[in-house]
């Protein structure tokens, strides 16, 4: 907090939120969340929403936000969206610090940076005004001239398969289509990034299907980067990253590539464990119950990973745990790569 706070301060005011100056973590990164802490307090108790969460994304990804409910996934999407403030840490969107906006650049930032989408159809549109005038809106913010507005609201409703419902108001209009007039929306103002925080969790599962594809196609189309926080399982098979979130930190990820250049070829996937910055790993959970592994563990360089056993010590042998013979090892089960 305080090293970014000297980094600014002697930038004019509207320079505040600015390009970093330095290079440091993640900064060819267009998203920079920095060992992020969010604590709430309600009454006389905390809750520490975010605890040290370290993400980085490239511009153009598409990520899915994975974890139970009350792991922190909205929090963080409402940190990144300047919708709340992180308690420590930093976060970067595009070059601006959200912890430091001042009015004016948090302004800027929400209507020209971001769009977001959320899961409650309602929260999303105005009800009485039409699909049109809906994506209209944050152009009549920005200054858009109104002939220039009501053309391009079309092309966006035509762009998310809505251009026969531009008339309609939402009440008028199924889930799944408030659903694509409130992605439209968050698209008026050409963001960098789109956020949305479960915005198929009120939709049956053919409309969440055709809200992903839409989002996909979007992200590849346009190149705008997605972050969409989800419990729906079929997602993970839209993206090309899915982050794991376990008590306000990212637990784990996996990545997704094609075996081959056409879409025949199937899919690759590859899980990762999530090193920190100062070396910390969590162990995934299958891993850690099917060596039964607790309190502490021995770590082993090889040449080119490191291998995780079981302490021995701790079992009634007594003494340093003592390396099973080769050959006799758990073929690479609980290896840290
Ligand atoms: P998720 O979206 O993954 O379900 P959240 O980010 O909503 O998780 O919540 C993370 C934790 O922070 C939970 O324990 C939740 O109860 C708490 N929390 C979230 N928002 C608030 C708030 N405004 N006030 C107090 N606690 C909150
Ligand atoms: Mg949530």
């Amino acid at each position: 907090m305080t090293d970014s706070m000297a980094e600014i301060v002697d930038l004019p005011s509207a320079e505040r939120g600015a390009r970093q100056p330095r290079p440091r973590y993640g900064d060819r990164a267009l998203i920079v969340c920095d060992n992020l802490v969010k604590i709430y307090k309600v009454a006389d108790l905390e809750v520490v929403a975010l605890q040290g969460l370290d993400l980085l994304v490239e511009s153009g990804e598409f990520i899915a936000l994975v974890g139970a409910s009350g792991s922190g996934k909205s929090t963080l999407l409402n940190v990144l969206g300047g919708l709340d403030v992180p308690s420590a840490g930093r976060a970067t969107v595009a070059g601006y610090q959200l912890a430091e906006l001042g009015p004016r650049e948090q302004t800027r930032y929400l209507r020209q940076v971001i769009g977001f989408v959320w899961q409650q159809t309602g929260r999303n549109l105005l009800p009485y005004l039409t699909a049109l005038e809906n994506v209209a809106l944050p152009m009549a913010f920005d200054g858009v001239p109104a002939d220039i507005r009501a053309t391009r609201a079309r092309e966006l409703l035509r762009q998310v398969g809505l251009e026969d419902r531009a008339d309609h108001r939402p009440q008028h209009l199924s889930g799944g289509e408030q659903q694509r007039v409130a992605i439209a929306v968050a698209l008026a103002n050409e963001p960098e990034v789109i956020l949305a925080d479960e915005p198929t969790g009120e939709l049956d599962s053919g409309s969440a299907a055709e809200i992903f594809e839409l989002l996909r196609r979007l992200n590849r189309e346009l190149g705008v980067t997605i972050i969409v926080a989800t419990h729906d399982p079929l997602v993970s098979s839209q993206v090309s990253r899915t982050v794991s979130i376990r008590d306000g930190r990212v637990s784990s990820e996996v990545l997704r590539h094609r075996s081959g250049p056409t879409e025949d070829d199937h899919h690759i996937e590859t899980e990762f464990a999530v090193l920190d910055r100062v070396g910390r790993l969590q162990l995934p959970r299958a891993h850690v119950e099917a060596l039964g592994l607790e309190k502490r563990v021995r770590v082993d360089l090889e040449d080119d990973h490191l291998s995780v056993w079981p302490d021995r010590s701790s079992r009634g042998s007594g003494g340093a745990a003592e390396p099973r013979p080769p050959g006799d090892r758990p073929a690479d089960r609980g290896d840290a790569r």
